[in-house]
Parts: C-alpha cells; sequence; structure tokens
C-alpha cells in the first residue's frame, strides 16, 4: 500500500476543493483494507470523488482509496466480478467489447463501480443494482462477507450498504447479449448537453423527491443562477452546483442551505442533500 501524510485533497473531489487530510491510502488487495480498518480509525473510502464534498481545512481522517482494486474476472458468459475501484466508464467499455448488455443507460456517470453500488446510483430508469446478483463487502465488524442482491436493503440512492457504513469490494454483474451502443452514444450526447461538464460540480446535489424534480422545484423558486460567493446553482442544470473558479466549502454549503429554504418556502418541500459532505 501506498501511504501519504498530510495529503492535499482538492484533487480527490471533482468540486476541486478540498483541504489536508491526515492520511491518504492507496491500497493494493482486499487483505490490506481488512488490516487497515483494523488498525486505523476515521477511515473514509473515497472513490473518484464526483459525489463528496471535502471541506477545505484539516480532515481528521485516513481516505482509502480503492482504484488499484480495479479488476475484471469473467466467471461465465455474462457473468462478471468487478473489483470496487474500477472506472465505471472502463466496465461500459468492457461490456462493449464482449456484447454485454444491462446497463447502457448508466454511461457517462464519472464514479467508480464502488461508488455506484455505495448509492445505487441509476440514470433514465435504470440502477446499478439492475444487473447485480452479488456484492462482497466488509461489514461494520470488519468481516469479509457476499451478499446475494435479494438479501440486500437497496432503493432510490440508498443502500444497506450506505446505511451501515460497509466497504464495497467487489460486485458480481449478470449481463444479456447485444450491447446497446446506440444508448450509450444518445445518453452520453445528452450529458455533454444538459450537464455543466467543463465546470467542477458533483453530479445532482439533491434527491429528486416522490414524484417531483428537484431541478423543476429549484427553477419554479426562482434560485437558478443564485450564487454564493464563487458557488453557483448552475445555469446549465439547477440541481448542479459548479464551482466558478474559487468556491469555498462554506460557500457551497451556504448554497445549499439557501436552495433548501427557497424551495421549501414556495413549494412547501424539503430537498434531502444526494451528495456526500466531509468536514472533519
Ligand atoms: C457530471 C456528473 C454527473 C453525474 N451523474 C450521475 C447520474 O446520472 N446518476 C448518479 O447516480 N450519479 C451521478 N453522479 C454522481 C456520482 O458520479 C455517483 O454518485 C458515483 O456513484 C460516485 O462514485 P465515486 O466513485 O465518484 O464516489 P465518491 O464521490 O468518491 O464517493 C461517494 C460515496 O461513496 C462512498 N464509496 C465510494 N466507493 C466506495 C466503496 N468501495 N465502498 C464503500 N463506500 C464507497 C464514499 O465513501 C462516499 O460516501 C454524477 C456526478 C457528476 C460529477
Amino acid at each position: 500500500m501506498k501511504v501519504y501524510k498530510n495529503h492535499f485533497m482538492k484533487e480527490h473531489s471533482n468540486m476541486k476543493i478540498g483541504g489536508i487530510a491526515k492520511e491518504y491510502i492507496e491500497i493494493e488487495s482486499k487483505e490490506e483494507v481488512l488490516d487497515i480498518i483494523k488498525n486505523k480509525e476515521n477511515i473514509f473510502i473515497i472513490g473518484n470523488g464526483t459525489n463528496t464534498l471535502l471541506g477545505d481545512g484539516n480532515l481528521d481522517k485516513t481516505f482509502v482509496s480503492l482504484k488499484n482494486i480495479d479488476y475484471i474476472k469473467e466467471i461465465k458468459i455474462g457473468e462478471i466480478e468487478v473489483g470496487a475501484g474500477l472506472d465505471f466508464s472502463k466496465l461500459i467499455e468492457y461490456m462493449e467489447e464482449k456484447n454485454y448488455s444491462g446497463i447502457e443507460n448508466l454511461a457517462g456517470i464519472p464514479g467508480t463501480v464502488g461508488g455506484l453500488v455505495f448509492m445505487n446510483g441509476g440514470a433514465h430508469g435504470t440502477e446499478i443494482f439492475d444487473a447485480i446478483t452479488q456484492v462482497e463487502i466488509i461489514d461494520e465488524f470488519g468481516n469479509l462477507r457476499k451478499i446475494n442482491k435479494e438479501n440486500l436493503e437497496i432503493s432510490y440512492r440508498v443502500t444497506e450498504i450506505k446505511k451501515k457504513k460497509w466497504i464495497v469490494i467487489s460486485a458480481t454483474f449478470q449481463f444479456s447479449q447485444g450491447f446497446k451502443k446506440d444508448i450509450v452514444e444518445k445518453f452520453k450526447l445528452k450529458r455533454n448537453e444538459n450537464h455543466p461538464l467543463n465546470e467542477p460540480n458533483l453530479g445532482s446535489t439533491f434527491k429528486n423527491p416522490d414524484g417531483k424534480f428537484s431541478a423543476r422545484l429549484i427553477i419554479d423558486s426562482g434560485l437558478q443562477g443564485k450564487q454564493v460567493g464563487d458557488a453557483q446553482i448552475s445555469m446549465i442544470h439547477p440541481n448542479f452546483i459548479v464551482n466558478k473558479g474559487n468556491a469555498k466549502f462554506l460557500d457551497i454549503i451556504r448554497l445549499i442551505e439557501e436552495v433548501k429554504k427557497g424551495v421549501k418556502e414556495k413549494t412547501g418541500i424539503e430537498l434531502e442533500e444526494e451528495i456526500i459532505i466531509v468536514n472533519d
């Protein structure tokens, strides 16, 4: 494993905000993860940081990256085991290469497989768990376990893994045949048009409340374009907050609070953050 003390975290969050972490560790195997959780406290698993807002002061945490656990193991045709650190785009590339189908709707999500599994990420009516049969996790007692999907609590952007702060080591996917390249291209194009990809952001800031779209609620509350410091509600996608250059952690937090307050006053609806916030 590689251990970095007093590590600058800015580049580990897609918002390009982040202070100094007590430690940042890149591990090479699941045995090393087991070792770390036995010997360290205050651990935070960091994937691609595309959903994580980091505080810009001192962060009293050991950040652990699984980016080197990025294997794809073919179990049999259509069934593969994937390491949690794999960049999700690599999984889509692999599906194309093998002519596998199942989660093409998710193409373009910039996270890791572990990050997507943790929160049951999804897009356009498909969720990552639609194609998963089993996950390998380390539970809150430090036990390495394989759990079948039917024995896991999974719902919209929430999993038992997230609730119980488990660590995802790998996931087993079951695909059908017939990769849908047209779907991948269509949704990637849509993302290029509808997401502010040229400015640092964390994707959707808020979950969609039942039957509603947070983006629509934000527009209807007159909050699109609202700015605190260099943090702005994106003019391209109102559920995204963008960093216009020099946004501070507190600018983002204040903007989130103002949006929640404004939407509540105008519509009576309480927005709930989808992004993960780490500030100690
Ligand atoms: C432009 C853009 C578009 C996006 N579009 C979508 C979308 O369409 N749908 C969607 O669902 N999301 C979307 N996102 C959000 C984000 O990409 C996903 O939530 C993704 O799953 C996060 O993965 P990550 O590796 O970057 O996680 P990180 O941000 O690094 O971590 C997020 C959380 O997952 C935990 N985590 C990460 N890996 C593990 C692991 N191995 N074990 C346990 N916990 C872990 C972290 O501890 C943290 O709590 C978008 C983000 C951006 C920037």
